[in-house]
């Protein structure tokens, strides 16, 4: 499962960098075109933080939407899917921004 490795890199990453912290909330954003599936990665997160820092970490997961720039008009518009069109017909699409997956703030306890 993608998701799986993906939240063993995220656990890996803070790990890494906070060995010695009790870690309580993370924050993670995912764009909707990044492929990634939140729910997906909520299912994993338990399992993969056993036994790490992140270990009974509250996961709170910011969904953010997709940006693109048509090249042929010029028009920026919200996207939600990779399928997505310009209402100008074109297909030639700049994404901006939506295929995101960042670890936005970590809470370690005092
Ligand atoms: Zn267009």
């Amino acid at each position: 499962m993608h998701e799986l490795s993906i939240t063993q890199s995220v656990v890996t990453t803070v790990s890494e960098r906070l060995p010695d912290a009790t870690v309580r909330r993370i924050r993670l954003e995912i764009g909707r075109l990044s492929g990634v599936a939140a729910d997906s990665v909520r299912f994993c997160f338990d399992m993969v933080a056993e036994g790490t820092p992140l270990d009974g970490a509250v996961l709170e997961i910011t969904e953010s939407s997709g940006r693109a720039r048509c090249r042929s008009c010029g028009e920026e518009f919200e996207v939600n899917d990779l399928l997505a069109l310009c209402d100008c017909g074109s297909a030639d699409l700049e994404l901006l921004a939506g295929q995101e997956l960042l670890i936005k703030e970590v809470e370690v306890a005092a």
